[in-house]
């Protein structure tokens, strides 16, 4: 079975459809990476699958659980879905480490004397290893963004969720981050990622989604998609990604 099964998903905000019957499924492994314009619906369909968002109707399962289960099942899918956002979101007053340990302590997942040896392995596998008692003032945006990354990694996800991770960074700042994504990536991780980038989409997608409008407008491998898109709104948007 598929890790995550999208069925039929809808979502309106008030009188505005945004998300009108997406379906898809990610197996394990997968590099999703999902393109499309600005109000196409691609945040709202990734803050459903972690359950940010509620749809109206269809179906959302991770790991054979339904998003929108009962209150434990719910934090058990928070655990299994890892999200990085645009902005880093990073708590000001503590440092990498802290920020990186901070959920696994909370949630009891790992001990006080636990902590310092999972942030130093998850700050050295985004190439921050020198930086665990950094605050995140101190760090370069691309830093903080990795910091984020390793965060987000150290509940053990199944699957990874972007949105537009590497938009709010300086230019100069955004391959750090991308080569990242991408080794984490060839480690097998399951990823669904909004992105920009098209050549990220195109050299490490399993499949690409194309939304529009609230559908998934085309999919199918990066070749297809970039190389033979069929539609005329993906032409158009594969020759100006905006
Ligand atoms: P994208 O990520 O593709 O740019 P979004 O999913 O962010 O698109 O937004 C799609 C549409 O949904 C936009 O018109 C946006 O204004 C609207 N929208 C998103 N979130 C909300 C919300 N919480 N309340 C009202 N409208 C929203
Ligand atoms: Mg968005």
């Amino acid at each position: 079975m598929s890790l995550v099964v999208i069925n039929a998903v809808k979502k309106s905000f008030g009188p505005n459809e945004v998300l009108r019957g997406i379906t898809t499924t990610v197996d394990r492994g997968d590099i999703v990476t999902i393109i499309g314009k600005s109000g196409s619906g691609k945040s709202t369909l990734l803050r459903c699958i972690n359950g940010l968002e509620k749809p109206d109707s269809g179906s959302i399962h991770v790991g054979g659980l339904p998003v929108g289960g009962s209150p434990a099942e719910l934090q058990k899918l928070r655990q299994n879905v890892g999200m990085v956002f645009q902005s880093f979101n990073l708590f000001p007053h503590l440092t990498a480490a802290e920020n990186v340990t901070l959920a696994p302590l909370l949630t009891r997942r790992i001990t006080k004397a636990e902590a310092p040896a999972l942030a130093k392995r998850l700050l050295e596998q985004v190439g921050l290893g020198q930086k665990r008692d950094a605050f995140p003032s101190s760090l370069s945006g691309g830093q903080q963004q990795r910091v984020a990354i390793a965060r987000a990694l150290a509940m053990s996800p199944e699957v990874m969720l972007f949105d537009e991770a590497t938009s709010a960074l300086d230019p100069e700042l955004v391959g750090e981050v991308l080569r990242v994504m991408e080794d984490l990536a060839k480690e097998g991780m399951t990823m669904i990622a909004v992105t920009h980038e098209m050549a990220f989409a195109r050299k490490v997608s399993s499949k690409v989604i194309f939304m529009h409008q609230g559908e998934v407008w085309e999919s199918g491998p990066p070749a297809e998609v970039f190389g033979a898109p069929r539609t005329p709104e993906l032409q158009r948007f594969v020759q100006t990604p905006v």
